[in-house]
């Protein structure tokens, strides 16, 4: 069964928030921003009723830590916002596709849906994990493809200027 629903922006349906146009755009600002600080470019935010209630980047390179993942640092921030271990009311929204780790966070902070704007080419890993339907709860996949070609040129940007440097 196919989970992931693909919207575009342009012609969306009501499934997204009008407010939520703005916020994909943000991630993106703030992504760019963790790429100038050597970090791949990933962003993430948590929103509830279609606020953020917490943001975060990629900081891998500057904790040396392999799982401070943008995902994984915003949740962790919305967890202790909401003082809450559930986020059943939230849904998470991310420059790049979810890898194993922050899916697997997501599913277990109950999110209800992953926004997500640029694909992930390698390593499908969400689109992987949340179609193996053994979850009880499975948050909606929803592909903003409106915002591909930019949140993707990020990440191709990146690496190119990466390999340019070595
Ligand atoms: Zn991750």
């Amino acid at each position: 069964m196919k989970r992931v629903v693909e919207i575009n922006l342009i012609n969306a349906s009501t499934n997204v928030p009008v407010k939520a146009k703005n916020h994909p755009d943000f991630a993106i600002k703030l992504a760019r921003r963790a790429g100038r600080r050597g970090e791949i470019p990933v962003a993430a935010l948590v929103l509830h009723n279609d606020s953020v209630i917490s943001a975060a980047s990629n900081r891998v390179e500057e904790l040396r830590d392999s799982s401070a993942h943008a995902e994984i640092l915003a949740l962790r921030l919305a967890h202790s916002r909401m003082g809450n271990e559930r986020l059943e009311q939230c849904d998470l929204l991310v420059t790049l596709e979810p890898c194993t780790m922050c899916t697997g966070m997501a599913v277990q902070a109950r999110i209800r849906k992953i926004f997500y704007l640029a694909r992930e080419k390698k390593i499908p890993a969400a689109e992987k994990i949340l179609t193996l339907d053994r979850h009880g709860h499975i948050p909606q996949l929803i592909y903003l493809s409106h915002y591909a070609p930019k949140a993707e040129a990020l990440m191709t940007d990146f690496f190119l200027a990466l390999r340019q440097v070595r």
